[in-house]
């Protein structure tokens, strides 16, 4: 019997594994793929205090070699249930069945899809849903970023340094990214802003992608963009179908003010929850958090 199971590998709960070990909790933490989540397909993260500038696989190297310095046992494996057995919980894997007195889920999120034609059928032949993944193959070519938010614009900057030019199409006039970045967004000469437009389609054939057919949202009117590569940034969507905890409409998991779910000694943290801001920042608050709640929760059971 663990006293904790933490699940996935991100920022939060790697920040939780941190908290927990030096808590002197029997902690197991289970990641699906690779340590560090979403954050690894960042090329710059600059709102992480304590560093000016740090790559996101860096960082979460650095969050990683902590963690087990400190002991933290992590295992590889997918969970598929959490069953809440009342005074105890079962993490069921792919592997094994763990049992354990509390658990974090802190699963993240994945890339949301546009849902056009073509899009299903040329990823990774042109499109593309990670500028650090995949933007090497475009350069000196002319690539399209779909979306308004952080991800766009800050991927979009990734790929100014290596296209010859970065159509930004998005389907307002206004950019829901933080504004320091959406400052030095307007600032980049390779960025070529499309508003007010939504992508109808993703042309392309085996050979890869060959544009876009683009709808004017005020005027109506069609017209086609030619670009060689499409990277989509149009928000995220939570890993979060294996555990049956209450969640909002969009699957996100809904949290009390102490970040327990509907299922006591159950807690949810970072970008899987229903939360205003997913950053590291607030995503390692939330691990810390947690942790320390967990190590309540499980002493409140006295056992
Ligand atoms: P986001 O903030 O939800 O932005 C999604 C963007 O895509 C919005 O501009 C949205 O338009 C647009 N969009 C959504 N559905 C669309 C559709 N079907 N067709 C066309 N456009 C569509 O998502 P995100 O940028 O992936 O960021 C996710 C979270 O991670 C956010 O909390 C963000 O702050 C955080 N993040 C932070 C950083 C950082 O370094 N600070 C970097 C990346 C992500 P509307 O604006 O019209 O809704």
């Amino acid at each position: 019997m663990y006293d904790l199971v933490i699940i996935g590998g991100g920022p939060g709960g790697l920040t939780a594994g941190i908290y927990a070990q030096r808590a002197n909790l029997k902690t197991v933490l289970l990641e699906k793929m690779g340590i560090g989540g979403q954050i690894c397909m960042s090329d710059v993260i600059e709102n992480y205090p304590g560093f000016k500038s740090i790559n996101g696989i860096d960082l979460m190297k650095l969050f990683e070699e902590q963690a087990r310095a400190l002991g933290l046992e992590v295992k590889f494996a997918e969970v598929t249930k959490v069953l809440d057995k009342g005074t105890h919980k079962e993490v069921v894997t792919s592997e094994e069945t763990i049992a354990a007195k509390a658990v974090i889920i802190s699963t993240g999120a994945r890339p949301r899809r546009l849902g056009v034609a073509g899009e299903a059928e040329l990823i990774g032949r042109g499109v593309s849903f990670c500028a650090t993944c995949d933007g090497f193959f475009f350069k000196g070519r002319e690539v399209a970023v779909i979306g308004g938010g952080d991800a766009a614009l800050k991927e979009g900057l990734f790929l100014c340094k290596i296209a010859k030019k970065v159509h930004l199409i998005h389907r307002r006039d206004a950019f829901r990214a933080e504004k320091i970045t959406q400052d030095k967004a307007i600032a980049d000469p390779n960025f070529e802003f499309h508003l007010n437009k939504v992508v109808d389609e993703i042309k392309g054939d085996a050979m890869g992608v060959q544009g876009l057919l683009l709808s004017d949202t005020v005027t109506g009117k069609k017209e086609d963009l030619k670009v060689d590569g499409v990277f989509v940034f149009v928000g995220i969507s939570p890993n979060t179908t294996f555990t049956d905890v209450e969640k909002d409409d969009y699957g996100f998991i809904k949290t009390d003010r102490l970040l327990m779910t509907s299922a006591m000694g159950v807690f949810a943290i970072g970008d899987c929850r229903d939360t205003p801001l997913r950053q590291v920042a607030t995503a390692v608050g939330d691990g810390a958090f947690a942790a320390f709640e967990a190590q309540r929760y499980v002493e409140s059971l006295g056992e």
